[in-house]
């Protein structure tokens, strides 16, 4: 191989002499930047007359005039596909390569439009969209060039992947680290085997063969995400194999995300769509991308030690590493099962029926099956994550002792190996299944014909199609068996593993215990139920969430809507834990109803044990609704004396409006605007919300009137003095309507807006309008249903903010059932009785004993385990650790609120103020990725409502943080 095509430093020409070339050559004048290339030397050229901008391109001396008119025809053939490509710039001569004298050897100069973008490669996190776009462009590009044809895309080139294994073998010698070059040199031996059967059938076409996320420009879509924008560089422009095209946008990828090598699924898919891949075409992509990462390895070192100057090739060198490192470590033949399914082109695999069992002596002893996954009752109150391999072995031995084996389950999801606050997805999917036997050690016997092995520090069994691997067998008799001959003793604990094996497809180690779940699909393409050798098959049913949704969406109003366009399915909660059925633990950063946190021992206890002795309604005489309402009114002052039990924050509300409508003797209402107070007809009428209820305004009743939204961040009335400003509106506007012979009645609003994102109501406002509609005849109401009950940890009631205030009615509902259906109006018994002019009030289940006792339970919680003291600590340590990120990320507008509940206002721009609404959006998707359940909130749906559970810890807190930081960071 000729060392013309590697020996290739960048030409020597300063940004003085560029500048002078745009201008002698192409008539530019303008200010040249020098940019990066590997080979060539580029300059961005900005006009002094009208600022354009265009590339000044040196091309290395090497490349011959042909070949670089095969890239402007390239170039030009894109164009009219309609693709944002550069276009070539005719000089005077009317040419559009230029050819000057550099050193004393001729150089080809072009002068280019320049792409306006930003390089894929500087957004850090690529979602699966972007990456699928890069897949449809690669297509586009192939579908594009696929009959082209030129004699300068014959070329030698050191990136022409059919000479690949060349290269590599020919540069390996730069790598300097012997670690690094024996991995380089083990791949290089499995590609070639995997290639050498393909190489005769893979179609040849003309390539861009570049489109890496160097090469393709972005600019941002409206949530901040990166848009495809358009394609450059076309240094690399040749025949080569029309996969390879594909291979090398996959690469582009894996160094983004290296823990999860499938990510370029959804560009391999979106690819297929546009260019439809043969079948040896898609049994040659994975190998090739790892070649196509050893070749940039290989390449970056030699590059680096014949121009040590060039620090685009070395600050390249460890990216490239690690998409070889991704790529090389996955197995080949997994990954081209999950393109086979992804593109929905599996092949059958064969099916496996054992000859005997591994351990017939066990056949007549029941073998129980354990439940380590989210469904698991064995597992409780959280012991997965305080000793979770011990949990295992508890739970596996005492099944073992009580039945005599027990296995643990194919494909399940566990719970034992899903760590809460991890922000990748859990390596918790069992590939093998691990039996424990009770007492007796027993003989194990070939399920069928093939060689005992020994493989790593276990064994494998190798017969005609597939391969038992087991760990943990005594006395092996290693060599050829027969099926039913006797292999060894399984004495205590034995682990399976069955896989579909040939000879182009050996087991060169023993696999892994457990995959990730989203890699589950791809891997048991290959593995199979090793409990079949026992006589049993172990998998568990799994949910299908997907099902599930449709199911749900045909019978549920799809107006109860749900987070997530692809939400995950929560079947299990702890503390300030959600978990999905993948055993994915998540963050709860909007449970607060939840105030205890998720399945809280106690609370669950009270239940069970109360629905077992009593549960009626408050029209009978128990214990539970005095001493529900005797601790509702030590909370409040004296002035307070009337409790009223109902079932919800809506009852509660739409109840206090029909007392204080009696009381008052006045239809009208005074609200707030963007406030929520619930749903049914009354509650409905007070919100104001529009998105809760777009068409608030135009439904709203006569007897509902609204002040302005009360926010000091972004409202009418800014700052310190709002508060009075405010008031000042609002109290003429009370004046205003009782000269209009309609006087308020009722004034209600939450003591903080919760609705539009933890919002301050300013300070001195209500005492001023509460003073203001009780000296013309009103009462007022607070809504504490979100706010109140200590989550802002240094008050219980919201309303205790602000000095001197005091309500007439409170509403409360949510946190007072921790979830089950509670709500509470607390009154004077004056207000309580004006209704009786109207009727009696009864609710069934409002105050039933049941909700009575939780009502209560849940307040002996809160007290004996100090949650709203915790509120206090740990939402001032997050509330400071968010607003620390804010002085590194200007997106963060504001966090409002107090303790643990706070609103995390998102902004594009400090100084208007402008809402970033898509991506918050788009931020939230990010954040439920990494481990994290948070919602916007507000009217611009801009603010992250941030509002977890009362037990949370400055841990979670960190996390939580973390995250956030990371997305800000690395994008979304
Ligand atoms: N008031 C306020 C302030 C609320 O936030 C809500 C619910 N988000 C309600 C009342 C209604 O409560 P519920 O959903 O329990 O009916």
């Amino acid at each position: 191989m000729s060392s013309e095509i590697f020996d290739l430093p960048r030409p020597a020409i300063a940004r003085e002499r560029a500048e002078k070339l745009a201008d002698e050559v192409f008539g530019v004048v303008g200010e040249a930047k020098e940019l990066g290339s590997q080979q060539d030397r580029n300059f961005l050229v900005t006009a002094s007359a009208g600022g354009s901008r265009f590339l000044l391109k040196v091309s290395n001396p090497v490349f011959t005039v042909e070949e670089l008119d095969a890239q402007n025809r390239a170039m030009e053939l894109l164009a009219r596909s309609g693709l944002t490509v550069p276009a070539p710039t005719a000089a005077s001569d009317g040419s559009t390569i230029a050819t000057v004298d550099i050193d004393g050897r001729p150089h080809h100069v072009r002068l280019l439009s320049f792409v306006d973008g930003t390089p894929m490669i500087d957004f850090e996190h690529l979602a699966a969209g972007p990456v699928a776009d890069l897949g449809r462009l690669a297509g586009a590009v192939s579908v594009a060039l696929a009959a082209f044809v030129h004699p300068g895309l014959e070329r030698e080139l050191q990136w022409d992947l059919r000479r690949g294994e060349e290269v590599v073998a020919s540069l390996l010698h730069h790598v300097p680290d012997e670690g690094r070059r024996e991995l380089l040199a083990d791949a290089l031996e499995t590609v070639s085997a995997s290639l050498a059967p393909l190489t005769g059938l893979l179609p040849i076409q003309a390539l861009h063969a570049d489109l890496t996320d160097d090469n393709v420009v972005c600019t941002t879509d409206p949530a901040g995400r990166p848009a495809v924008a358009g394609i450059i560089d076309f240094g690399d422009t040749s025949y080569g194999w029309r996969v390879a095209e594909l291979a090398v946008a996959c690469t582009a990828v894996l160094h983004h995300d290296p823990v999860r090598p499938l990510a370029a699924l959804p560009l391999i898919e979106a690819f297929d769509a546009v260019a439809p891949l043969t079948d040896a075409e898609i049994d040659a992509l994975w190998p090739l991308i790892v070649l196509r990462g050893a070749t940039l390895v290989v390449s970056g070192e030699h590059q680096v030690a014949i121009d040590p100057g060039n620090d685009y090739a070395d600050t390249a060198r460890e990216r490239e590493w690690i998409i070889f490192e991704t790529a090389a470590r996955f197995d080949a033949a997994t990954a081209t099962d999950a393109i086979r399914r992804r593109l929905g082109r599996e092949r059958p695999r064969p099916h496996f029926e054992p000859d005997h069992l591994l351990l017939p002596s066990l056949a007549s002893a029941p073998l129980a099956l354990v439940d380590l996954g989210y469904s698991s009752r064995t597992l409780r109150d959280g012991s997965w994550l305080e000793d979770p391999l011990g949990e295992e072995e508890r739970i596996l031995r005492e099944t073992a002792t009580g039945s005599g084996c027990a296995a643990t389950r194919f494909g399940e999801a566990r719970l034992t190996r899903a760590p809460a606050r991890s922000a990748t997805e859990p390596v918790n999917v069992a590939l093998a299944v691990d039996v424990r036997l009770g007492a007796r050690a027993t003989d194990a016997i070939a399920p069928f014909a093939g060689e005992l092995r020994e493989l790593d520090d276990s064994l494998a069994l190798v017969g005609e199609g597939w391969t038992l691997v087991i760990a943990g067998l005594a006395s092996p008799r290693l060599g050829p068996v027969g099926a039913g001959e006797t292999i060894g003793r399984a004495e205590n604990a034995l682990t399976l593993w069955l896989v579909a094996t040939s000879a182009e497809a050996p087991l060169g180690s023993v696999p892994p215990r457990f995959v990730p779940g989203s890699e589950f699909f791809a891997w048991s393409g290959r593995f199979d139920d090793p409990g079949t050798v026992l006589g049993l098959r172990t998998r568990p049913d799994v949910p299908d969430s997907a099902g599930v949704l449709a199911r749900r969406e045909r019978s549920y109003d799809p107006l109860q809507g749900h987070y997530y366009v692809a939400p995950p399915q929560i079947e299990r909660g702890w503390r300030e834990h959600l978990i999905d059925t993948d055993g994915r633990h998540y963050l709860d950063m909007v449970n607060n109803v939840s105030v205890l946190g998720h399945g809280h021992p106690r609370i669950a206890a009270a239940a069970a044990d109360q629905w077992r002795m009593l549960n009626t309604n408050s029209r009978f005489h128990y214990d539970a609704v005095a001493r529900l309402s005797e601790r509702l009114l030590a909370t409040v002052p004296g002035s307070f004396d009337t409790v009223l039990l109902v079932n919800s924050g809506t009852e509660a509300v739409d109840l206090a409006l029909r007392l204080t409508k009696a009381f008052s003797g006045r239809d009208d209402v005074l609200c707030v605007g963007e406030s929520y107070h619930g749903w049914s007809l009354g509650a409905d009428a007070v919100s104001t919300s529009v998105s809760d209820n777009p068409r608030a305004a135009e439904t709203r009743p006569s007897w509902v009137h609204v002040t302005d939204t009360l926010n000091a961040y972004r409202g009418r009335h800014r700052g310190p003095d709002a508060g009075a400003a405010y008031a000042a509106d609002t109290i003429a506007q009370i004046e205003r309507l009782a000269a209009e012979g309609r006087p308020v009645g009722t004034f209600i609003a939450e003591p903080r807006n919760g609705n539009a994102g933890a919002i301050e109501v300013p300070q001195g406002y209500l005492a001023a309008v509460y003073d203001a509609i009780r000296a013309g005849g009103g009462v007022c109401i607070a809504d504490e249903v979100q706010v109140g009950y200590g989550r802002q940890g240094d008050v219980f009631w919201g309303y205790q903010q602000h000095p001197g205030v005091v309500p007439d009615v409170i509403t409360m509902a949510k946190a007072m059932g921790n979830g089950h259906p509670l709500g509470a109006v607390i009154t004077r018994r004056e207000i309580a009785n004006a209704l009786s002019s109207q009727g009696t009030f009864f609710s069934s289940a409002g105050g039933s004993t049941l909700s009575s006792r939780i009502g209560v339970t849940v307040l002996e919680i809160m007290a004996d385990e100090g949650l709203q003291a915790n509120a206090l600590d740990v939402g001032t340590y997050l509330q400071l650790g968010i607003e620390q990120l804010g002085e590194r990320h200007p997106m963060i507008g504001a966090v409002h609120g107090r303790g643990l509940y706070l609103g995390v206002e998102l902004v594009r721009d400090r100084a208007t103020l402008e809402p970033a609404c898509e991506e918050t959006a788009a931020i939230c998707d990010r954040l439920r990725e990494l481990g994290v359940i948070v919602q916007p909130t507000g009217d611009r749906q801009n603010v992250l409502k941030v509002k977890p559970p009362l037990c949370f810890t400055t841990e979670s807190a960190d996390f939580f943080i973390a995250c956030l930081d990371d997305v800000l960071t690395r994008g979304w």
